[in-house]
C-alpha cells in the first residue's frame, strides 16, 4: 500500500517551499487510497525554533490536508518525532558497525578544522579523509572504554548503482569520489539527518518519497545504506525547486512566504493550493478554481516536471475571489463564512456595532450574496468603504434639518414606500420610485432628499448612491434606521 511522508525540520515555520511537497504528497496518498504521514524531523537540536512543530501541522490542518499518521495523532508506526526515536538510531548504527559498514571515529574538531582548511587552501573541496576506517580492533575498544567523544560514520561503498527517479529519471551520485564517510551518529548521540530518515522510512514502511529537488544528490547516499541494511528502498520522487516569478529563489526572509502570514491576511487555503498547484506540475492543465477532491482526482505524478516551478503571487487575490465565490454559493461552507465575518466585525467596530440587527446571519449572508465575485477576500468588508453596513449611525436632529428641514417626512415617505413593496429591492425600483419622492413632498429638491436619505441611512455625507445603499442594508434595516428619524 501506499505510505508516503511529509518531513519537515521544525528549524522555521511552514512556508510555501513545504506546503508544496506537503500538498504533493497527500495528493499522491488520496489519489492512491494511501496514508499521508507527517513526521518531524527534530535531531538538530541546536537550530529547533519553538513553537514550530505545533505550528506545522496547525497550518497542514488549515490548508485542508490534514495527515493521518502524526505526533499529535499517533499512529501504529510512531512516535512520529525523531527526537524521540533515537534508541531505534542507535541500534540501526550499531547493526552498522557489526557488519563493518559503519564505524567509530574520534577525530578531534580540531583535526577535522585542520583538514578543513588545508584543502581550501590547496582549493580542494573540505572532505572527511577517513583515517579512522583505519583503527584497529582493539584501539578502538581503548580509546572507547577511556570514554573518548566519538561519532559514528557511514562507510561509503564505491561503484554507485544507478537508480530511476520518478521525475528526473535515471540519474546516479558517486558519493565515495566526492565526500568523506559522512557521520550518522553525532557526539551528543543524535542521529544526523542521512540515517535518521533513511532507518524512519524503512520502519514507518514508506512506499514512495516526494520530496524536494535539493535531496536529490543525497539519494545516492540513502540508497548505499538501505543497501548495507539489507532494506529495500522506497520509491523516489523529486520535485523541482520552486522560485518567484522572476525565476529568483523563495527566500525564506520574505514575510510573504510563510503559511502563517497568509492566514492571518485572511487568504483561503484552496487558493493558496491553486497558487501552488497552477505553477506546479502534475496536472493536464492549470486550472484555478478546483477543490481539493477535484485536486486528487486531476493529479498525475507521471506530469511532474524537472524544471523549476514559478510562483505568481499576484494571482493570488484571483484565486481567492475565485474560491470566495465558491464557498459563497456553498449554503453549507457558507454559514462558516457568515461567523467569521461576524468575529471580523465584532473585532473591527467593537461596541459600535450592535448585537442582532447588522450582525444577524440573514443579514450578513444577504450581503455576501450581494458583493460576492467582487470581493477578493472577506476582509475587504471590514474596510471603511463598508462601514455602514455594520455600525448604524447615530446622527443629531440639527444636522439632519440642516442638510434639510423635512427630513422627517422625507424617511417616514420612504418607509411607507419600503414596506409596501414585497419584493426584494433592486436599483432600478429603487431609483424609479425615490425619483417620486420630491414630488410627493412637492417643495423639495431630489437631490436634497437623496442627501438627507444618505445621512439618515449611512451618517455619511458622501458614499455610494443611496439605492445601492439600500439594496446592501435591505427592507429591515432601511426602516430601523429610518424609525431612529422619527423618534
Ligand atoms: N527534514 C528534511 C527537510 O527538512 C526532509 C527531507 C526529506 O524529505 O527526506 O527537508
Amino acid at each position: 500500500s501506499v505510505r508516503v511522508r511529509f518531513a519537515p525540520s521544525p528549524t522555521g515555520f511552514l512556508h510555501l517551499g513545504g506546503l508544496r511537497t506537503a500538498l504533493y504528497n497527500y495528493l499522491f496518498a488520496k489519489k492512491h487510497r494511501g496514508t499521508f504521514i507527517l513526521r518531524m524531523e527534530d535531531t538538530d537540536q541546536s537550530r529547533l525554533v519553538s513553537g514550530a512543530a505545533e505550528s506545522i501541522e496547525d497550518m497542514l490542518e488549515w490548508a485542508g490536508i490534514p495527515p493521518d499518521e502524526s505526533p499529535r495523532k499517533g499512529g501504529d508506526f510512531g512516535p512520529y518525532l525523531q527526537s524521540q526515536r533515537l534508541e531505534k538510531y542507535r541500534q540501526a548504527a550499531e547493526t552498522l558497525v557489526h557488519t563493518g559498514n559503519a564505524y567509530y571515529c574520534f577525530c578531534s574538531p580540531q583535526r577535522l578544522d585542520l583538514l578543513k582548511k588545508e584543502a581550501l587552501r590547496s582549493r580542494q573541496n573540505p572532505r572527511y579523509d577517513n583515517r579512522c576506517r583505519h583503527l584497529h580492533s582493539d584501539q578502538v575498544a581503548e580509546k572507547l572504554a577511556s570514554g573518548q567523544p566519538r561519532v559514528v560514520r557511514f562507510r561509503l561503498q564505491e561503484g554507485v548503482e544507478p537508480f530511476e527517479d520518478m521525475v528526473f529519471g535515471w540519474n546516479r551520485h558517486d558519493v565515495a569520489a566526492f565526500e568523506g564517510d559522512p557521520v550518522i551518529i553525532k557526539a551528543d548521540g543524535f542521529p544526523t539527518y542521512h540515517l535518521a530518515n533513511v532507518v524512519d522510512d524503512h520502519h514507518m514502511q514508506i512506499s514512495h518519497v516526494l520530496r524536494g529537488s535539493e535531496w536529490l544528490i543525497s539519494t545516492s547516499k540513502h540508497l548505499l545504506m538501505y543497501k548495507a541494511f539489507g532494506w529495500k528502498p522506497p520509491a523516489f520522487a523529486h520535485l523541482p525547486l520552486l522560485l518567484n516569478k522572476d525565476g529568483s529563489k523563495l527566500s525564506k526572509r520574505q514575510g510573504d512566504i510563510f503559511i502563517e502570514y497568509y492566514v492571518k491576511k485572511g487568504s483561503l487555503p484552496e487558493a493558496l493550493l491553486d497558487l501552488i498547484t497552477n505553477c506546479g506540475s502534475g496536472f493536464a492543465d492549470n486550472r484555478p478554481g478546483r477543490q481539493l477532491n477535484e485536486l486528487i482526482s486531476h493529479f498525475d505524478a507521471s506530469r511532474l516536471m524537472t524544471h523549476s516551478a514559478m510562483l505568481d503571487l499576484d494571482k493570488l487575490p484571483e484565486f481567492n475571489r475565485i474560491h470566495l465565490l465558491q464557498r459563497i454559493n456553498s449554503k453549507e461552507k457558507c454559514e462558516f463564512l457568515v461567523k467569521d465575518l461576524q468575529d471580523l466585525i465584532r473585532q473591527a467596530y467593537g461596541t459600535e456595532t450592535q448585537e442582532g440587527g447588522v450582525l444577524e446571519s440573514g443579514y450578513i449572508r444577504r450581503i455576501l450574496h450581494l458583493r460576492k465575485g467582487h470581493i477578493t477576500c472577506l476582509k475587504d468588508l471590514v474596510t471603511p468603504d463598508y462601514t455602514y453596513l455594520w455600525v448604524r449611525p447615530s446622527v443629531p436632529r440639527e444636522q439632519l434639518e440642516n442638510v434639510c428641514a423635512e427630513s422627517q417626512a422625507i424617511a417616514a415617505l420612504t418607509m411607507e414606500m419600503i414596506r409596501k413593496h414585497s419584493k426584494e429591492l433592486s436599483m432600478e425600483w429603487l431609483n424609479m420610485e425615490l425619483k417620486e419622492l420630491p414630488k410627493k413632498l412637492k417643495v423639495v429638491q431630489y437631490s436634497t432628499v437623496m442627501k438627507a436619505l444618505r445621512l439618515a441611512l449611512s451618517g455619511l455625507q458622501q458614499g455610494p448612491s443611496v439605492a445601492e445603499m439600500m439594496v446592501s442594508l435591505g427592507p429591515i434595516e432601511i426602516c430601523h434606521r429610518l424609525q431612529r428619524v422619527l423618534e
